[in-house]
Parts: C-alpha cells; sequence; structure tokens
C-alpha cells in the first residue's frame, strides 16, 4: 500500500495506526534515506502500542527496549551494524524468536537475510519537487528494492 504524508504528525499518525493492526511477533523492517523519517515513523508506532516513553534513535545502542500492555517492543538501528557476527552478539536472533513481541527495524539493508520471511518491509521516500515535508510511506509486500 502507498501513503503521502505532509507533516511528521501525518506519518507518526499512520504509523499509529498501523501499530493497531498488527499482531504480536511481528518483525517491520523500515528503510528510507537519512532523514526521511523512520525514527518518527517509530515514534508513531509506539503510540499506537500505547507507549508513552520518548522513542529516540537507538543509533548507538543498536536496540531500545521498551514495555507495552500489547507487549515489549524492541527498537533496533543497526546503522553502526558491519556483519551478522555483531549482531548475534548482542543477541538479535533471541529478540526476533520472543514470541509476542514487536519488532521494528531501521537500516535493514545491512541484515536482509536475517529477517524471517513474514517480515513487513516499509519505505520512506522524499520527493524535494513536491516540497519538503512531503513523505511516500509504501508498506507491506516486498519491494524489489528489497532485493529478496
Ligand atoms: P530517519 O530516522 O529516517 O533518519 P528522522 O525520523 O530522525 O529520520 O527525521 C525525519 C525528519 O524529517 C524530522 O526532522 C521530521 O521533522 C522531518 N519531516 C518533515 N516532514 C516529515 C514527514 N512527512 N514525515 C516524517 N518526518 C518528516
Ligand atoms: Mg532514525
Amino acid at each position: 500500500m502507498d501513503y503521502v504524508t505532509n507533516s511528521p504528525a501525518e506519518t507518526e499518525a499512520l504509523a499509529e495506526k498501523l501499530a493497531a493492526r498488527v499482531v504480536p511477533g511481528t518483525v517491520l523492517a523500515l528503510s528510507g534515506d537519512l532523514g526521511t523519517g523512520k525514527t518518527v515513523f517509530t515514534r508513531g508506532f509506539a503510540r499506537g502500542l500505547g507507549i508513552t516513553d520518548t522513542v529516540n534513535s537507538p543509533t548507538f545502542a543498536i536496540v531500545n527496549e521498551y514495555e507495552s500492555h500489547r507487549g515489549p517492543f524492541y527498537h533496533f538501528d543497526v546503522y553502526r551494524i558491519e556483519d551478522a557476527d555483531e549482531l548475534y552478539e548482542i543477541g538479535f536472533d533471541e529478540y526476533i524468536d520472543e514470541p509476542g513481541a514487536f519488532i521494528l527495524i531501521e537500516w535493514p539493508e545491512r541484515i536482509m537475510n536475517l529477517l524471517p520471511k513474514e517480515t513487513v518491509f516499509i519505505r520512506l521516500e522524499k520527493d524535494f519537487e513536491q516540497g519538503p515535508d512531503y513523505r511516500r510511506i509504501c508498506i507491506g509486500g516486498k519491494d524489489e528494492t528489497f532485493g529478496h
């Protein structure tokens, strides 16, 4: 599905609605260049799970963990991950296999072959001709740009 948003608030609202629909155990892979709104989207998603904590990018921590009334929420940003070994060191496979968890991963391109095949792929894109706050957001399916 393709969506358009014209503000961070709209992107958050879209993600919040999505969170209400996804089942526990879902892995979401969030692609898009720097500044397209992956972390903004994640904030809305967390809000949709009922999480009231401040959600910031876990770039340095790799993963931030939150509790929601629907289950744990793990927010990964694997931008700095060099290889699969590094990810296994932080227990990635245990996070992925945890029943009932919600998992969202920024920069999944680096770890495509480690994602479950049911992963929900989401892509955010800017289009400067449409203005600085315009974002196209594609949710679901296996976009050919993801390479699997
Ligand atoms: P990323 O995590 O993809 O690097 P961020 O979510 O950290 O990006 O930042 C996105 C930036 O773009 C924020 O400064 C936000 O205010 C701005 N922005 C402008 N328009 C939008 C929009 N429609 N959706 C999301 N963010 C937007
Ligand atoms: Mg980010």
